[in-house]
């Protein structure tokens, strides 16, 4: 591929193991909707995978904790397709007991909404706490998503991924992972994972769905990367909330360009359409500004 391929818009190239290569607006991978240009090289198996990886790159999944900058970026960006988005649910005889199943790989490139709807309908517990989170099953799997009903290393027996320096499996005891966090150094890339679930009925799955998302009634229906800030903890542990902090600074509903804190929860910023990385940052300066105690940010800027 010569580089005044990949610098012209939207050119439509081949790489040397048939991997799909694109000049695209990140805005149309991510939850926010905005984003400007990279190379965009969707692999869908492991030899493309490792020519993607040849050069700088970064791992896009669901882009539902992302906010892109609108220059776009300089490194490749990987998307995972062919093998790396199928869902094997087979159990597997060897390892699955009546108390444990295990199923066969499902690709980290699977959106995790559906891989849900799956399995409720088999009866397949252990990851409903996960529900509503628009990832990746590899991005979800990365972070440790989760919320107070589970998270996603409740339904993980082992994950491959893979590095410019190779592919390896591991269990989650070979992780050091926690809350929201797997461990996983950043740039690894989760390329598939072999389920762990429990046995149980599609009715008290979905039992357990519903009262995940019953927790999520007050989000915005807007476009957005989730929520903006972490929930401080003050020096003497004192653990406040980022939206409860930012709604009593009177933010909610202030707008930037077409992006606004919404009114229906003042940690989510939303895009109210056309709003740029620019209108984000600037409300995140705004936030940080106005309200008194130092705010992590919980999603990625990328650059
Ligand atoms: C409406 C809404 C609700 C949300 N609710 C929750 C919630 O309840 N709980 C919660 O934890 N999060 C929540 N989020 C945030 C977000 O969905 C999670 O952080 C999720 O894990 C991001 O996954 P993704 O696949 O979209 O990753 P992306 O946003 O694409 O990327 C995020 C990071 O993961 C890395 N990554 C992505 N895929 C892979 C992979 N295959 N291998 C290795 N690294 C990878 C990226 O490089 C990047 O560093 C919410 C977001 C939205 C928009």
């Amino acid at each position: 591929m010569n580089s005044s391929a990949v610098n012209k818009p939207a050119t439509l190239s081949s790489s040397e193991t048939g991997a799909r290569v694109e000049r695209l607006p990140l805005s149309r991978f991510t939850t926010l909707g905005v984003g400007g240009e990279a190379e965009v090289w969707t692999v869908g198996n492991h030899a493309q995978l490792r020519e993607a990886m040849s050069a700088p790159y970064r791992i896009l999944g669901g882009g539902s904790n992302l906010v892109v900058a609108d220059e776009g970026l300089m490194e490749r960006v990987i998307r995972l397709g062919g093998e790396f988005a199928a869902t094997d649910l087979e159990l597997d005889p060897q390892l699955s007991t009546p108390e444990q199943l295990i199923t066969g790989w499902v690709g980290g490139g699977v959106p995790l909404p559906g891989l849900l709807r799956k399995l409720q309908r088999l009866g397949y517990g252990n990851l409903e706490g996960t529900v509503g989170i628009p990832a990746q099953l590899g991005g979800a799997i990365w972070m440790n998503a989760g919320t107070r009903f589970g998270e996603a290393f409740d339904g993980l027996h082992s994950l491959e991924i893979a590095s410019p320096e190779g592919t390896r499996t591991v269990t989650p005891l070979d992780l050091p992972w926690s809350y929201r966090d797997s461990g996983i150094p950043r740039n690894h890339i989760v390329t598939r994972a072999r389920l762990k679930l429990r046995p149980s009925t599609p009715e008290l799955v979905q039992e357990k769905m519903d009262a995940a998302d019953t927790a999520r009634k007050g989000q915005p229906k807007n476009r957005t990367p989730g929520c903006a800030f972490k929930n401080p903890t003050l020096p003497g542990g004192e653990r406040l909330g980022a939206g409860k902090l930012i709604d009593e600074a009177r933010l909610k509903g202030s707008r930037v360009g077409n992006a606004m804190i919404a009114p229906e929860h003042a940690n989510f910023i939303v895009n109210l359409g056309g709003a740029s990385a620019a209108d984000v940052h600037a409300l995140l300066a705004l936030i940080r500004s106005r309200v008194g105690v130092h705010l992590e940010l919980e999603y990625e800027l990328w650059p």
